[in-house]
């Protein structure tokens, strides 16, 4: 970045935002937040009703070293900071034969699971997974995840012909099939897909690495829970110099001489900055906030997603912290979610009870519970969320969970809440979806919308809409990729 980098707002506290902010703030910028909610977390928010607490965005927390990365800059330690339990298992899986498989960290203790469930030869096909996903996530996070990369040509490097080689350019559906035979081990090792936005059929190999971060490198809980990770990381950016603007909206980014001089929020104030960092989703931030461009890329986005939060009078004690319950259609599912527009007709879902690990978050002797549903975004599937559709597809949720072993489930509701894609539109995110674009090849890497403007020198970009993608892990990387733009001065 060329020009002076001094005074740097950052708009928007999301973990994207507050990563940026801590790397930026160790390099010795006077950094500004401005977010326009009361607290930061953004997606990773907290809803309080009634004596229960609820996560509002990620539930799977994994790879806390890249919590500890922003931490470690400014000189503070994670253990000060956040309290994590590792969570065993990290999920249990269920499946239409009534088979139930726990997702083990320990490998040596998985491949015991996978040999009881689906039989010895299996549990060998899973050593051999780890260790291609374990070379994946080597090979791709120095070079290609945590790197700026401009063009496809930064990509060129041996790491890229060792990918080649390991066969990770290719489908991720045969790629799986070479290591497992069982539908239920394929299953648990490739619905993670759906995080980047595609069915298993249709993404890439290279994303099997998502599978090692939360299968092999573990998932977590923070005490406190999700919310816990931004208010820390928050914590230690005010410590450490950076001024918070709650309750402050943007407007819009100010420019002068072609360049960004600061933002005005919605009370008219002007702040002016040498450097802005827009951690809003990519998409709206070009749409709101900045100067009209004559052509906009068009993007292919992940599907949505409705959450319920439950506050309940029932326990299950055959239950993990993280549940995930598969329907029997699989590649009909995708295609329904995202390609066809349409609702499951066959649920998978992921029922995630945190109460299991902290009874803090509920009332005395209550649970709660955060049932997501994968469904279309509101571009793939227009559907109408509002006039009683939010609550018809709740009920028939909480239907099938009972079908499917929650006995009793919505005799023991005491408060919902329903969020649906209607939601995350009106919350600023494209296309309804807090899924960002879909990484699609096109969509990926150097591909996947710059973090750097392409007219103004001096606004960049954090967030999951930009590079290197969506999920905790990535966006705190994104923070740190934005800050190194600011203080990488050419
Ligand atoms: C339901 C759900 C489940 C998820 N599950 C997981 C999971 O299990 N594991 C995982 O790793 N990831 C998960 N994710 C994804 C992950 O939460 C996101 O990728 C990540 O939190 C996005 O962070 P961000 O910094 O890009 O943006 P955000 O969190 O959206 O932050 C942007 C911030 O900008 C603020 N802002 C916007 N506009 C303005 C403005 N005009 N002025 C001022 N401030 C503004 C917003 O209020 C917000 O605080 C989930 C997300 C959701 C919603």
């Amino acid at each position: 970045m060329t020009g002076p980098t001094d005074r740097v707002i950052v708009v928007g506290a999301g973990l994207g935002g507050l990563a940026c902010a801590l790397h930026l703030a160790a390099a010795g910028r006077q950094v500004t937040v401005v977010e326009r909610e009361p607290v930061p977390g953004g997606r990773a928010g907290r809803l309080a009703v009634e004596g229960y607490e609820f996560d509002t965005g990620p539930t799977v927390l994994t790879m806390p070293d890249l919590i500890a990365e922003p931490l470690a800059a400014v000189g503070e330690k994670l253990s000060d900071w956040l309290e994590l339990t590792p969570l065993d298992p990290a999920y249990r899986a269920y499946y239409p034969d009534g088979s139930t498989l726990d997702v083990r960290t320990d490998t040596t203790r998985m491949a015991a699971e996978i040999a009881r469930v689906c039989g010895a030869r299996e549990a060998d096909g899973y050593l051999r997974f780890v260790d291609f996903t374990r070379r994946l996530w080597h090979l791709e996070r120095d070079h290609f995840i945590g790197r700026n990369l401009d063009t496809p040509v930064d990509l060129l490097n041996l790491n890229l012909l060792r990918l080649l080689g390991m066969g990770a350019f290719r489908r991720l559906q045969p790629k799986i099939g070479e290591y497992f035979r069982d539908p239920r081990t394929q299953r648990i090792f490739s619905f993670q897909a759906m995080y980047a936005g595609l069915a298993p059929h249709d993404a890439l190999a290279i994303y099997a690495v998502i599978a090692y971060l939360d299968s092999v490198a573990g998932v977590y809980f923070p005490k406190g829970g999700m919310h816990a990770v931004p208010k820390a990381l928050a914590g230690a950016a005010e410590k450490h110099g950076v001024t918070f603007r709650y309750d402050t909206t943007v407007e819009r980014v100010t420019t002068a001489h072609g360049r960004a001089t600061g933002v005005v929020t919605a009370d008219g104030e002007h702040i002016p900055a040498d450097v802005v960092v827009l951690n809003p989703d990519l998409p709206v931030a070009y749409r709101d906030l900045l100067p009209p461009r004559r052509s906009l890329r068009r993007l292919r986005f992940s599907p949505s997603c409705v959450v319920l939060h439950i506050g309940s009078r029932q326990a299950y004690s055959r239950i993990a912290h993280h549940n995930i319950h598969f329907g029997t259609a699989w590649k009909g599912t995708f295609d329904e979610v995202i390609r066809r527009g349409l609702l499951m007709s066959d649920p998978s879902l992921l029922v995630t009870n945190p109460t299991h690990t902290d009874a803090s978050a509920a009332p005395d002797g209550r649970q709660t519970y955060y049932v997501l549903a994968p469904t279309p975004n509101l571009e793939a599937g227009p559907i109408d969320w509002r006039g009683g559709m939010d609550q018809r597809y709740a009920d028939e949720l909480l239907r099938v969970l009972e079908r499917r072993g929650y006995v009793g489930f919505r005799d023991g509701v005491e408060v919902q809440r329903i969020i649906t894609p209607a939601d995350w539109a009106d919350a600023g995110m494209a296309a309804g979806t807090p899924f960002a674009a879909a990484h699609t090849f096109g969509q990926t890497g150097p591909f996947r919308p710059s973090n750097l403007h392409p007219s103004l020198p001096n606004v960049v970009f954090t967030g999951s809409g930009t590079q290197p993608g969506v999920g905790v892990p990535m966006v705190l990387i994104s923070g740190k990729l934005a800050a190194a733009r600011i203080t990488e001065v050419s």
